[in-house]
């Protein structure tokens, strides 16, 4: 119980990676609303990364997620200019679509890498303070066709479905040191990843949509701020859906 004060609550720090546009971005700036301070990592978009900043005043440092070192490296660099790192919301992704018999080796390797590999990764760099200092909260961002799976998406789909797994086992590590571990299924929400999906095909998914439209991303930002917070302290090991009733389990 002790660990779960709410002293100082809203300074904690927290790492949005990929947090530069789409969903991590109104992450970003769904934490610093509530007064985190908030750092966003991105992977190579410097135009992307500067309009950011100097529309959200967010602190931006650059570095790929698939690469172990320099999630180390990145971390510690995070820590030595603004402090231990309390949140971690693994929410960078990348999509290589293809059915398999067209999808290449690096089609398969890339995804994992950046998307299931980057929550290694930023774990590895981050859970062992965070088990130290007996808080910490990562948030995982997984996605509906993790749980569904989806044509042409092999690789998206395993490594979204070992974002889930990942996020239980991560979860009963962390659990007696005040660390949770979860994870949200988004649907599809309007975001570049999805402005990439042929129209036509758009189409098809937002009638098989319950709610009867595309999702903001603001609305899996509303999922991830009680994940990080204080109060969420009893929720571990879990996924959160946020899909407008398109996968209900
Ligand atoms: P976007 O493509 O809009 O943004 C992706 C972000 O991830 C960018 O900031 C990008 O940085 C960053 N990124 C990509 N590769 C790396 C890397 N190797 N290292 C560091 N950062 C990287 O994606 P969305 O906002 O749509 O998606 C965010 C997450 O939500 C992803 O994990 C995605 O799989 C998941 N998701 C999205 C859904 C959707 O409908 N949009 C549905 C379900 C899940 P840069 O700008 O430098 O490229």
């Amino acid at each position: 119980m002790a660990n779960e004060g709410k002293a100082n609550s809203t300074s904690r720090i927290a790492i949005v990676t990929g947090g530069t546009r789409g969903i991590g971005r109104a992450i970003c700036e769904m934490l610093a609303s509530e007064g985190r301070t908030v750092i966003a990592n991105y992977g190579g978009n410097d135009d992307a990364a500067r309009a950011f900043t100097d529309e959200t005043g967010i602190v931006t440092y650059k570095w790929d997620v698939g690469d172990h070192e320099a999630c180390i490296d990145g971390c510690a660099k995070v820590e030595a200019d603004v402090g231990p790192i309390d949140i971690v919301v693994n929410n960078a992704g990348i999509t290589r679509d293809g059915v398999l018999h067209r999808m290449t080796y690096d089609d398969w390797h890339d995804v994992m890498r950046v998307n299931l590999g980057g929550c290694f990764n930023m774990a590895k760099a981050c859970f062992p303070g965070m088990r130290t200092r007996k808080w910490g909260r990562i948030v995982n961002i997984g996605s509906i066709n993790g749980q569904a799976g989806q044509y042409g998406q092999v690789n998206y789909a395993a490594a979204k479905s070992g974002i889930h797994g990942f996020t239980k086992a991560l979860a009963q590590e962390g659990a007696r040191s005040g660390v949770t571990v979860n994870a949200i299924a988004p649907g599809y929400i309007d975001t570049d990843m999805v402005a990439a999906v042929p129209e036509a095909v758009l189409e098809k998914i937002v009638a098989q949509i319950p709610v009867g439209r595309l999702g903001h991303a603001e609305e899996i930002a509303r999922g991830v701020a009680f994940l990080a917070s204080e109060d969420g302290g009893f929720v571990t090991g879990s996924t959160m859906s946020i899909n407008g009733g398109q996968h209900m389990y």
